[in-house]
């Protein structure tokens, strides 16, 4: 979702030539959320949480918090 302009991002009907469905857009906005929350973290970001036995039960991919 980024642009060539720094910290621009864009998302939705504007860069989607087809696939025109509002929830589409919708997922476009949530996707370049995380992707702000991300570069502004540093690293991959995720905004739900997991059960403390995650890791446990489905092993490294989730990082339980
Ligand atoms: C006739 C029609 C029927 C549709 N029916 C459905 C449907 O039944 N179901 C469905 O899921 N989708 C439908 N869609 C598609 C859906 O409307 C779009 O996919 C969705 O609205 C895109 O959202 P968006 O936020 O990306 O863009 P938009 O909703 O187009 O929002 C862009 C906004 O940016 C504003 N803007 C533009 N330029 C500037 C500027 N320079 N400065 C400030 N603001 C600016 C505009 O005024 C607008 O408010 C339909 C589309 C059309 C045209």
């Amino acid at each position: 979702m980024e642009t060539s302009v720094e910290d621009a991002y864009a998302t939705g009907a504007m860069v989607r030539a087809e696939e025109w469905q509002a929830v589409i857009s919708a997922g476009d906005g949530a996707a370049a959320a995380l992707n702000v929350l991300s570069k502004e973290k540093g690293e991959h970001y995720h905004d739900f949480d997991v059960p403390a036995d995650a890791t446990e039960l489905f092993g490294s991919l989730v990082d339980a918090e």
